[in-house]
């Protein structure tokens, strides 16, 4: 059974992590956002396809939620000696990955195949695309002005008024090659509990996803990032507020009615059912905090159930 995974960086790397012990990893294809992408000291950093290679490779410190294991912060120390901007934290060991990711690119190879490359190389069995090979980036309009999204998430803490957000380039980046089909050839789509608006409206926003997902046989699931009335971690909840949606699991409803067939919220929102429903979305109340791998894994089995209904 071919499963599909809408992915952004750390809620997304709790859930494959259980996934894949649910199934075979070769049965997965994970479609990855890359409105979060940066170029830091020169080089090409995915932040959130780092982290869902990481997670598959073994080589994530969940600890963090993203960077390597036993990674050293030397060069950034370095970098911050000789007055660069140190405030995005690349890691000694990641650095090999962005130089390595860098150097492709700049050979003309595309961001889908290096990512491949990658992925052979640290032994992944399931296949990680990112969303689109053109650039998109994630701008988030504040007081001051327009800041890109690592400079709003990582740079300010997240902190301060958002206004609006948007992707630039994505209304003409094509889909990476294998995505539109994945989603096609799929038994199931899943969207992680990632952020609706900053992980998965990037993807969204690619040329003829929402078509893709509204036209697949595949049953789309989706896991809540919300819980009552606020995120599990980060700003997703202020974020879905500037798009107008309620900040609950109605809102991440809301947020992909137009292709959702079933939504996982977590037991304690049983209330919002009739909200959910009215949106032609099945909710199903369960417990959806990973707090471990047991617990993530499952997560994964009630997904592959309700997907399979
Ligand atoms: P980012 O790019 O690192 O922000 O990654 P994601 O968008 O994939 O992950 C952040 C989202 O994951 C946040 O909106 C959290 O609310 C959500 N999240 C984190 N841990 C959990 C969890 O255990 N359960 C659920 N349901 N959501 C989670």
């Amino acid at each position: 059974m071919k499963v599909v995974v809408l992915a952004g960086g750390t809620g997304a790397a709790k859930f494959v992590r259980g996934l894949v012990r649910a199934i075979d990893p070769r049965d997965l294809s994970v479609i990855v956002n890359t409105g979060d992408d940066l170029v830091w000291w020169g080089l090409h950093v995915s932040p959130d396809l780092d982290t869902i290679c990481y997670e598959l490779g073994g080589l994530l410190d969940r600890q963090r939620g993203w960077g390597r294991l036993e990674e050293t912060f030397h060069c950034r120390d370095a970098m911050r000696a000789l007055g660069q901007a140190s405030w995005f934290n690349v890691g000694d060991r990641d650095l090999s990955t962005h130089l390595f990711r860098t150097e492709r690119l700049r050979a003309g190879v595309p961001l889908s195949e290096v990512t491949a490359a990658l992925c052979a190389r640290w032994g992944i069995a399931s296949r990680i695309l990112p969303m689109t090979d053109a650039r998109v980036r994630t701008i988030v309009t504040m007081d001051d002005g327009d800041v890109p999204f690592q400079e709003f998430f990582v740079r300010r803490r997240h902190t301060g008024a958002v206004h609006a957000v948007r992707f630039e380039g994505a209304s003409t980046a094509q889909p990476a090659p294998g995505v539109i089909d994945a989603i096609h050839h799929a038994a199931i789509v899943v969207i992680a509990p990632s952020n609706p608006v900053t992980s998965v409206g990037p993807i969204l926003g690619v040329l003829g996803m929402t078509e893709a997902l509204s036209t697949t046989s595949a049953r789309t699931v989706a896991i809540s990032p919300v819980v009552g009335s606020a995120a599990v971690s980060g700003p997703a909840a202020r974020l879905m507020a500037t798009r107008g949606w309620p900040t609950t699991a109605a809102g991440v409803a809301m947020a992909y009615r137009s292709f959702l067939d079933v939504l996982l919220c977590d037991v304690g929102d049983a209330a919002l059912a009739g909200d959910i429903e009215k949106l032609d979305v099945h909710p199903v109340f369960t417990n959806i905090l990973m707090s471990d791998t047991s617990m993530a894994e499952h997560l994964a089995k009630e997904t592959l159930d309700a997907g399979a209904h």
